[in-house]
């Protein structure tokens, strides 16, 4: 098994470089305030079918994709590194990026934890609050298969080697559904069942679905959470909305994630929409001379050929 260094603390020693949101760009053309974060669900050794593949990594194909994110100098940080540095107490490493692993399945820890020790990575897991549920029940009625969840001891476990233990609300509900005062028990409850559970209070949380409204975020700050992570709204820098952060949505496929990680995910997005409806594409606005400047061209310019005669 390969040995590495565990955290990038242990790699750099310096002081913290410059306050959050600094412009620093990267070689990827990352730059501090554009953290990638990527989201999870199940790491397996199953077969994977074109259905799963959104929510469903096989084994084989998480080791690949650790492994372009090791090659191209990515260091794994978690929220609680992240909030550090915001605090000027620790610095940045020098291309970070978030892996978050939701609802927390037992094959994030048989099938995912021990990868990532091997590549020297962590993670940000966000389990359920309510210890008494044993698999995804709330996934039923979308036909996903049941899967099992991780049990106390295994958690506490993740958390030892590092990875940050986020919330994932007590039973799974699409917050946004839900009453004020059910929200309010779902978040809460969830903090203090974790709290309880760890020894320390969680300090990010995770909508299930992506479910939020302007309360639910509210009560998550109100709940004392730092961070909360959405699905596919937010704005794509992690310092914009330390409430509503996007996060990149993984899938069983290594080309894809290099794609993700080399182009912004709203320029993507930008091009699928616009391949679709056959329309011109926004790009994100530069700037250029101090001002602002939004370009826009159409769809069958931007990618060199008339979709129009298909
Ligand atoms: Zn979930």
């Amino acid at each position: 098994m390969r040995k590495r260094s565990n955290t990038y603390m242990e790699q750099e020693n310096g002081q913290a470089k410059g306050a959050a949101g600094s412009e620093e760009v990267f070689e990827s053309g990352v730059s501090a305030g554009r953290i990638p974060v990527l989201m999870y669900h199940r790491i397996t050794n199953n077969k994977v079918t074109a259905k799963e593949n959104w929510i469903c990594v096989h084994k084989s194909n998480f080791e690949k994709q650790l492994r372009m994110l090791e090659l191209w100098g990515f260091t794994s940080i978690t929220f609680e590194d992240y909030e550090l540095y915001l605090q000027g107490r620790i610095p940045l490493p020098r291309k970070p990026v978030i892996i978050t692993i939701d609802d927390g399945y037992l094959d994030t820890y048989t099938q995912a934890f021990p990868l990532l020790k091997e590549y020297g990575m962590k993670a940000v897991v966000f389990v359920l609050g309510d210890r008494t549920l044993q698999y995804n029940k709330w996934d039923a009625q979308n036909k996903v298969p049941p899967a099992t969840l991780m049990n106390k001891a295994q958690i506490q476990e993740l958390q030892r080697h590092g990875f940050e233990i986020g919330a994932h609300t007590l039973s799974h509900p699409d917050l946004s559904k839900l009453s004020c005062e059910e929200a309010w028990e779902e978040i809460e409850l969830s903090r203090l069942a974790l709290k309880d559970e760890l020894g320390v209070a969680p300090i990010t949380f995770c909508y299930p679905y992506g479910g939020l409204t302007r309360t639910t975020k509210e009560l998550v700050k109100k709940s004392g959470f730092r961070f909360a992570c959405s699905v596919y709204s937010g704005p794509s820098s992690i310092g914009e909305d330390p409430y509503e952060i996007r996060r990149v949505t993984v899938r069983n496929n290594v080309a894809e994630l290099a794609l993700q990680l080399i182009v912004p995910q709203n320029l993507i997005n930008g091009i699928k929409e616009a391949l679709k409806k056959n329309r011109q594409i926004e790009i994100p606005s530069v700037i250029k001379n101090g001002e602002r400047v939004n370009q826009v061209l159409p769809v069958h310019r931007q990618v060199g050929m008339d979709f129009r005669q298909q």
